[in-house]
């Protein structure tokens, strides 16, 4: 029953306190990457946010610092396993070993299946599948010395459900669960968890071309039974869950974020 003293000893709320822990958030520089940096900072953790540099990372890291989050910045291009590591590594000297790691980064292109071309497809199935990969083992090790460790991978209503004109992005989503499972199955040995977080829509960036169009924007809201779009503060809840003590005994699990729409017909 040692659980139930620990959990009364700590006080629930402490299970999701995330102060002292350092993450990694891939793709931070803007859109759900970058809130869910913003989550783990208000949960107390301190945040390197990570893109392929430029303006729109440096910028949100100055508005994080100002918010009052403890940041820092790193650059490289996860479709590069080569790139990785030597990122991976220049992190784990400048700041040690992260608590967390979300493999958000992503991308998206659509056509129609029989036009879809190579170069798409390999880009699609790189940045959003082979990232998580490389990132993860590149940083487990270091882990798993440790003892501990949370790898948090973004998934999305394409991991379980396929759509017109994106089956690359239907690919690569629904090889991020089993990739999740399989990590899970290495890695649980060493006290790090691998989960999976799944948002439905939420309007950013990579989707402009979706919400900017009112017949899509009727869709989303009329195929989702919580008849709306997601916003992106509302994943958060359950990134801290999946990157803090209280998923301890949590992996290889997939969590859908997406106001019910997969549950539906
Ligand atoms: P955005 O296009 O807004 O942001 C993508 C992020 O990924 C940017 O920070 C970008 O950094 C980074 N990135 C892209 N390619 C690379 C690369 N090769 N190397 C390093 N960084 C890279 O996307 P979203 O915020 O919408 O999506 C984030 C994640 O959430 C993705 O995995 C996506 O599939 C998933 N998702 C999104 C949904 C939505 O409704 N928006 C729904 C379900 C899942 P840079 O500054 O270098 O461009």
């Amino acid at each position: 029953m040692e659980s139930l003293h620990f959990a009364a000893a700590r006080g629930a709320a402490s299970l999701f306190d995330l102060t002292g822990r350092l993450a990694l958030v891939t793709g931070s520089s803007r859109g759900i990457g970058r809130a869910l940096a913003q989550g783990l900072a208000s949960a107390g953790a301190s945040v390197v946010l990570h893109g392929r540099g430029g303006a729109a990372l440096e910028s949100s890291a100055t508005a994080l610092a100002e918010s009052g989050g403890t940041v820092f910045t790193t650059s490289f291009d996860v479709t590069d396993a080569a790139a990785v590591r030597s990122g991976v590594e220049a992190l784990l000297s400048d700041h040690g070993t992260p608590d967390i790691l979300v493999n958000n980064a992503g991308v998206q292109r659509r056509a129609p299946f029989t036009e879809f071309a190579a170069a798409d497809w390999d880009e699609v199935i790189a940045t959003n599948l082979s990232s998580a990969f490389y990132v993860s083992r590149a940083l487990a090790p270091a882990m798993a010395e440790r003892g501990s460790g949370k790898i948090i991978n973004i998934g999305s209503v394409q991991s379980v459900l396929a759509r017109q004109t994106i089956a690359p992005y239907s690919a690569s989503k629904g090889g991020l669960v089993m990739l999740t499972k399989g990590m899970a199955a290495d890695l649980a040995r060493h006290n790090i968890q691998v989960n999976m977080l799944s948002p439905g829509y939420f309007a950013t960036d990579m989707n402009e071309a979706l919400w900017g169009d009112p017949v899509f924007n009727d869709w989303v809201i009329n195929r989702t039974p919580a008849r709306r779009w997601g916003r992106v503060e509302e994943l958060v809840g359950t990134l801290i869950y999946l990157a803090s003590d209280a998923s301890a005994f949590v992996s290889g699990q997939n969590i859908l974020v997406d106001g019910g729409m997969t549950s539906v017909v």
